[in-house]
């Protein structure tokens, strides 16, 4: 009894710390505690030691670990600073969904299109099915749509709503464009849209997020794209949507990515 209150001081006192000063604190407060004193092995001890075991354990309140960075982790983070390595980077268990509609029948990577049809049937039954406009793009027809662009309004044109080769999210085969039966196909109206609004409120319970929200260019690095939807798994995106985090940036603790 008095070991689980002394812990549970302990804890506290850490957490009280933490609010003041910042992370790290709770570890600190538990080292600090007297060394663990030598218990007795004998089991004909006279008395019961009155000595309160201070607790060794760290608290367990470290974040998980996220692999940001490998290309076939389903939180690599790609954006206009951190583009996919290696570039021509392509997965190698893409999958068409099944029964989505799809209208250019891009494939995306397993995990993501089992996720979709799971978020398909659930927009089906609240009355506002989705279609996919995009999927998994390679780096050459991304190299294709980035080139065009270029020659048609120059590089800052380009760059406005377009990923470089190597950098577009849609290379990981975790991204989906999507619209509905309201139209406002990759148009911000979309999100205005009972599809789009749908989407952007329930997509976390399936591992996805709306990636580019109204308002976060700064960080993110392009203009709002409510029909662009990222899978992360649906810890991660469980995670941002009960924090109210908008971006994988502010997430993970990037550093923000405006421009190239
Ligand atoms: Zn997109």
């Amino acid at each position: 009894m008095l070991r689980r209150r002394k812990i549970t001081l302990s804890v506290a006192g850490g957490a009280a710390a933490l609010l003041l000063i910042g992370g790290g604190v709770a570890w600190a407060v538990s080292a600090m505690q007297p060394a663990q004193p030598v218990e007795s092995t004998q089991a004909t001890s006279p008395m019961p030691s009155a000595e309160v075991k201070p607790t060794t354990e760290p608290p367990k309140n470290e974040a998980p670990k996220y692999d940001l960075d490998s290309p076939s982790s389903i939180t690599v983070v790609v954006n206009k600073q951190r583009p996919i390595n290696p570039i021509d980077w392509a997965p190698d268990d893409l999958v068409l969904p099944a029964g989505v509609p799809n209208v250019w029948d891009h494939p995306i990577r397993a995990e993501a299109a089992t996720a979709l049809e799971a978020m398909y049937a659930a927009s089906v039954d609240a009355g506002v099915p989705f279609t996919v406009t995009s999927g998994y793009r390679d780096y050459a027809l991304q190299k294709e749509i980035y080139d065009g662009l270029v020659e048609q309004g120059g590089v800052a044109f380009a760059d406005k709503d377009t990923a470089r080769p190597g950098f577009s999210e849609h290379q990981t085969g975790l991204t989906v464009d999507l619209f509905g039966e309201e139209g406002c196909s990759l148009d911000a109206c979309f999100g205005e849209t009972a599809t789009g609004i749908w989407l952007r409120d329930n997509s976390y319970r399936f591992g996805y997020i709306l990636r580019y929200h109204d308002g976060e260019q700064a960080t993110v690095g392009y203009t709002y794209e409510p029909w662009h939807f990222r899978y992360v798994g649906v810890d991660v995106a469980t995670a941002m949507h009960d924090q109210g985090v908008l971006n994988l940036e502010d997430f993970f603790g990037l550093p923000p990515a405006p421009t190239t």
